[in-house]
């Protein structure tokens, strides 16, 4: 194939948008300018957001316009020309900017006048393409000149466009003008693509089929997804419905080459209508960004993250600060940050030199991973400098847990090369809103924390706060203690009975927790529950106190020869915990040979209201366990008694705040027999806590309670103590204010 072969296969091939002007068998480069200048020329689209401007595709579509070799007019109402091509003015003897504001209207022939003024109210009447055939003049002494117009109106402006074609024989300026935008497609900087309607294409220049490493004629009538892959596609069909809405558009697509390699072009695409307003294809001018973008991805990337541990660095750290920052005060939940600066580092780089110094930097920063959830942003700030944001946080110690962890896991050995290294860590914990409103301020913070753990003594952790350094210093010492306890087995448990009202047995007890501290005494739960529960330790005193509890079931049940229950108190952390626990307290359960159901598990309202879900199902698995349920407290949680259907439970425990003030008149006794009554629907039994007189037992026992537990009877005992009362009891009906202390 010829040169001249090749480019006559590489003229635009739009057909004629008009079906009357078809039958100029010939290139119609004006109308594809029309087209494609879809009614806005010369108006820039405006930008999309984030995108580099339009502006030289625009120039690129100008040039089109100003240079195809028709006439090209942007008419008012009253067809004063307000914008034209070179063509046109070359046509008409005007200057292009028409100082005088010349209408069209004075250079048609004389005759076609009335023609013309149709052609006009039709043009602005409706945005359907008109045509016009007839005879226009330059003025006196003009043998005229024979011309089509084709007109449409500017949608939402009384502004029309109209493309003016000779009708014969050319004017110099005008095959002048034909050559030149035959250069311009053809040395296009930029590929041109034509599709048609079925998204074939239809013509691509030199210029696009070299981007895309094939000849034309591979191209042409080649589907445009014949150059995609996948994600390509993808990204075509997501645009392709608002492209057929006739918006003018610029996307970035991913092509694939002849040679399988990825391009990454922008398209600026027009859509192309016929007259009846039917989608005909588009044409796009397409520029490689491939280069662009691989760059730009990897600035972006090389801003962003830290090249040695591919861990975020500063940069992205602080926009995700202030993002969880702002995302915190709208969810009302607050956020630590925690600084990490690794002890030591310095001596170990000098010790065994850089690379070994990278290495170990590049273990910690998974070591410190390992400790955080996936939404949490572990960052390096530079050097063995680290900050870990914990968003969504409902207590502090959570992030004091974070940050032992990490101590703990930095404190292991690192192997590197041949040696081995240790360093430790400090870390500062800062809060927001409590210690700064703003990042800046709370990574100051934090940091001024984390001098503060090295100031005293390192391979620590302390907050910003003081009260809140106090504060953990406390639970620290109390945490220790606590362990301790549980290792030299300084916890007990007591036990106090719970009495049927109807025949005065004692059938069940609760199991009480107490700490025989080996300096302050026996302390009651009060004094340290609250930290066995933030410290997790309660997990262990629980287990703890499960199986001593189901251990003293089995002997009592020996012992007196009949059925009894013991309660034992849950905490809501525990419920929170794994399942793992409560498998192993099942198979505690068989192996002692106990009856499920000689065990209670005592919860708390509140733990109801807060995480009904999960526990709904924790409830339905101990009903099918066999292990039997009470609710703690009742009365003290707001919760309705109706919903209670819903939960698998046994018991009801009125809580001592309604059986204090019991008397005759009282509201709390109605309160009692409307809870009593209530329960009684449900299908659950009634024990009334912390009954101290006689007087609260005979009203209980009138408004129908079931069991009742308190001073009245006794105090929590040891259980030998117990075992002797229950023995004396043997299910005899037990006199009332008869003390069984
Ligand atoms: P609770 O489950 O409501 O236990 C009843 C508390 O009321 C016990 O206090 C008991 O000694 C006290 N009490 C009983 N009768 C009377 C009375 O007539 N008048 C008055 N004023 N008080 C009475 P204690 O033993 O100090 O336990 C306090 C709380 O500690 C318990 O409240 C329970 O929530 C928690 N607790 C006890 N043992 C455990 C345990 O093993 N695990 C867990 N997680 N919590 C426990
Ligand atoms: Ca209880
Ligand atoms: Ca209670």
């Amino acid at each position: 194939m010829d040169k001249d072969q090749r480019a006559r296969q590489a003229e635009p091939a739009i057909r004629p948008a008009v079906p009357g002007l078809a039958g100029l068998d010939q290139l119609l480069p004006g109308e594809a300018v029309l087209a494609a200048m879809g009614g806005t020329p010369l108006v820039a689209p405006p930008p999309s957001a984030g995108a580099p401007p339009l502006a030289e595709e625009q120039d690129y579509f100008n040039d089109l316009y100003l240079l195809a070799p028709v006439g090209y007019f942007v008419l008012a109402s009253d067809t004063t020309i307000v914008q034209m091509n070179l063509v046109g003015a070359d046509l008409l003897g005007l200057p292009r900017s028409n100082p005088e504001r010349i209408p069209l209207r004075q250079f048609i022939a004389q005759r076609f006048t009335a023609d013309f003024d149709a052609f006009v109210n039709a043009c602005l009447a409706s945005q359907e393409p008109q045509r016009l055939a007839l005879q226009m003049t330059r003025g006196r002494g003009d043998r005229g000149f024979a011309v089509t117009l084709l007109g449409s109106g500017t949608p939402g402006a009384a502004q029309l466009r109209v493309v003016l074609e000779l009708a014969e024989g050319k004017l110099a300026a005008l095959e002048k003008s034909e050559e030149r935008f035959r250069r311009i497609v053809h040395s296009a900087e930029e590929g041109i693509w034509e599709i048609d309607a079925s998204a074939r294409t239809s013509f691509v220049n030199p210029k696009m089929a070299a981007l895309l490493g094939y000849t034309i004629e591979e191209m042409l009538e080649q589907p445009l997804i014949a150059f995609m892959d996948d994600e390509g596609r993808s990204l075509l069909e997501r645009n392709i419905a608002r492209r057929q809405q006739g918006i003018a558009e610029r996307h970035e697509f991913k092509f694939i080459r002849k040679n399988g390699a990825e391009m990454w072009a922008t398209l600026a695409t027009n859509p192309i209508f016929d007259a009846d307003g039917s989608y005909m294809g588009a044409l796009a001018l397409v520029s490689d960004i491939t280069a662009h973008k691989q760059s730009a991805e990897l600035i972006w990337h090389q801003a962003n993250y830290d090249a040695l541990t591919a861990l975020p660095n500063r940069n992205m750290f602080q926009e995700r600060l202030a993002h969880e920052m702002k995302k915190a005060r709208r969810e009302g939940l607050f956020l630590a940050l925690l600084f990490i600066d690794l002890d030591q580092f310095k001596e170990i780089n000098d010790r065994l030199g850089h690379e070994m110094g990278d290495a170990l930097l590049v273990e910690a920063a998974a070591r410190i991973a390992s400790c955080v959830r996936a939404s949490d942003t572990l960052a390096r700030l530079g050097g063995d400098e680290f900050v870990v944001i914990l968003p969504g946080l409902e207590q502090v110690t959570s992030a004091e847990r974070v940050a032992q962890q990490i101590i703990a896991t930095l404190n292991r050995p690192f192997l590197l090369g041949g040696s081995t290294g240790s360093v430790s860590a400090s870390v500062g914990i800062a809060l927001h809103p409590a210690d700064a409103g703003d990042p800046e301020q709370l990574l100051r913070n934090a940091d001024q924390a984390m001098y503060a753990a090295k100031h005293a003594g390192r391979n620590r952790y302390s907050y910003f706060t003081p009260d809140m350094q106090a504060a953990a210093q406390l639970r620290l010492r109390v945490t220790r203690d606590l362990q301790q306890a549980v290792a030299n087995h300084e916890f007990e448990l007591h036990y106090q009975p719970i009495v049927n009202l109807r025949t005065g047995g004692i059938e069940r007890a609760e199991a009480l927790l107490r700490w025989r501290h080996p300096e302050r005494g026996m302390l009651n739960p009060a004094d340290f529950i609250g930290s066995a529960e933030a410290s997790g330790i309660i997990l262990e005193i629980g287990d703890w106190a499960f199986r001593h509890a189901a251990d003293q079931a089995k002997r009592w049940q020996d012992e007196l020869g009949r059925p009894f229950q013991i309660s034992v108190n849950q905490s809501p952390v525990q419920f929170r915990a794994g399942q793992q626990a409560f498998d192993q307290w099942m198979a505690y359960v068989e192996q002692l040979q106990l009856a499920p159901r000689s065990i209670v598990i005592e919860i708390t309202e509140r733990l109801l209201l807060e995480h009904s879900g999960p526990v709904i199902e924790r409830l339905h698995q101990f009903r099918s366990m066999g292990l039997q349920v009470a609710l703690d407290d009742f009365g003290t949680g707001h919760s309705v008694l109706a919903h209670l259907k819903k939960f698998d439970i046994d018991y009801l425990k009125i809580d001592r705040s309604f059986v204090m003030d019991l008397a005759g008149d009282s509201g709390d006794l109605a309160l009692c027999e409307g809870i009593i009554v209530m329960a009684h629907k449900l299908g659950l039994k009634v024990v009334a806590e912390g009954v101290e007189t006689p007087a609260q037992l005979e009203l209980l026992k009138a408004a129908g309670c079931d069991y009742a537990q308190g001073y009245v009877y006794a105090h929590p005992m040891p259980a030998a103590q117990l075992t002797a009362m229950a023995r004396e009891n043997s299910g005899s009906a037990l006199s009332i204010g008869h003390s069984l202390r």
